[in-house]
């Protein structure tokens, strides 16, 4: 499934979501959520009637993205006890996630939005505070405008735009060479647009090279295969944005920026816990910082081969069930560029069994445990990374239910 696809249909979420203002009771519902109950735990979510739910879904932010390793909620809750100077903090993390990520240097910052931000703040202001106070306004006397492909210009490249930056689309090489002029701060790529582009990653760096002009990647979502994550270093991308909180699995506030030394530090300029600026805002803590380095570490050292086996055997034992309901096909398949993780689609006919996708969603969504999943009106789209471990199982009943309440 292509990200956009996946954003489109998530934009039907907050419908479903008034709709289902009335079914808060389902708050009983609940699925046990950390791994490491060992005393009694006040059930917040329980006592305040939120939802929870089985994310069959994804990464997706609306719906809180992914849980955290216990790893990491171990490490937030010992740095929590403990005061730190935020500069400090982020020195010493930011050389480690370097290493890590074959990167001159690195900072984290509240997700990979104010990565695109922070970064491109950094690109425009350089080292000087006068151009740091200056942002997001009176930019004409500045380098501001940012490149980006026709075909990667939506959502995400708004947050360029925080900073004063102007966007100018091109198409193919000549629009580049054409639009670089003396005001070009920048040029931005789009890393799961890559294949609707016409300039690929290594051309878009090159280019940039050729002028000496930066050039910035978001790969927010794209840390699988676990070789991203140095990458575009390698590449030669001046900047790298990911987010913390998607299959990194760190703080969902949290994202990773990294690349060339001087870029990094202008970028610091521009955050928190510096002020007079437009990052101030941006807040990340001793928590979520020293929490992001972690879950990298945690998941650079994981056994990828063990993971991808373990999320192929949840995507296995749902389509073991569900296939023996008379009328249903499934199809599993690997995005070829970004939320790389086996994507399991869900079909039947519709004449025999009487419920579409949407319908079975929501039947999902208000049943119990409720389960989240993507779709469209044909099928539903079911990934198994973010799920915990019983999750496969109970979606493989719940669905097979569902399918024989509908069989006419
Ligand atoms: C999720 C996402 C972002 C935003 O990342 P956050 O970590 O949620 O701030 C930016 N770009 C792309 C392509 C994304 O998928």
């Amino acid at each position: 499934m292509k990200r956009r696809q996946a954003i489109k249909n998530l934009s039907i979420l907050p419908v479903t979501g008034v709709a289902l203002g009335s079914s808060l009771t389902l708050g009983s519902a609940l699925t046990s959520c950390s791994s490491s109950p060992s005393k009694p735990q006040r059930n917040i979510f329980k006592e305040l009637g939120i939802r929870t739910f089985i994310n069959a879904a994804g990464t997706y932010t609306a719906l809180s993205a992914s849980t955290m390793y216990d790893e990491v909620l171990d490490t937030i809750q010992f740095a929590s006890q403990h005061y730190a100077a935020i500069n400090e903090v982020q020195d010493a993390v930011g050389k480690k996630i370097a290493e890590l990520c074959h990167a001159e240097a690195a900072m984290v910052t509240a997700g990979c939005w104010s990565a695109l931000v922070l970064g491109t703040a950094g690109v425009i202001t350089g080292d000087d505070r006068r151009k740091v106070a200056m942002l997001p306004n009176n930019l004409s006397e500045l380098k501001s405008e940012v490149l980006v492909q026709r075909t990667h210009n939506h959502g995400y490249s708004h947050a360029l735009t925080n900073t004063g930056a102007k966007l100018i689309e091109v198409e193919t090489v000549a629009d580049v060479r054409k639009a670089i002029n003396p005001k070009t701060a920048m040029m931005w790529f789009l890393n799961y647009a890559e294949p609707n582009g016409q300039i690929n990653a290594k051309e878009w760096v090159d280019l940039g090279k050729e002028y000496g002009i930066p050039t910035m990647i978001d790969m927010a979502a794209d840390a699988t295969p676990v070789e991203n994550l140095w990458k575009f270093n390698d590449m030669g991308f001046s900047l790298v944005c990911v987010s913390g909180g998607k299959g990194l699995r760190g703080p969902q506030s949290a994202g990773i920026l990294m690349g060339k030394q001087d870029l990094i530090a202008a970028a610091r300029l521009n955050a928190p816990p510096n002020s007079g600026n437009i990052g101030r805002g941006m807040k990340v803590n001793k928590e979520e910082i020293i929490g992001m380095y972690v879950a990298l570490e945690k998941f650079i050292n994981s056994d990828h081969k063990v993971m991808w086996k373990m999320w192929e055997d949840r995507i296995a034992v749902i389509v073991d069930a569900v296939k023996a309901v008379d009328g249903v096909t499934t199809n599993v398949t690997v995005p070829e560029i970004a939320n790389i993780t086996p994507t399991l689609s869900i079909s039947w006919d519709q004449e025999k069994i009487k419920v579409n996708g949407n319908e079975m969603r929501t039947r999902l969504r208000e049943g119990t445990p409720s389960i989240e999943m993507m779709g469209g009106r044909d099928n539903v789209i079911i990934t198994a990374w973010m799920m915990h471990d019983g999750d496969a199982e109970i979606v493989a009943s719940r669905m097979v239910e569902e399918l024989k309440k509908a069989t006419a």
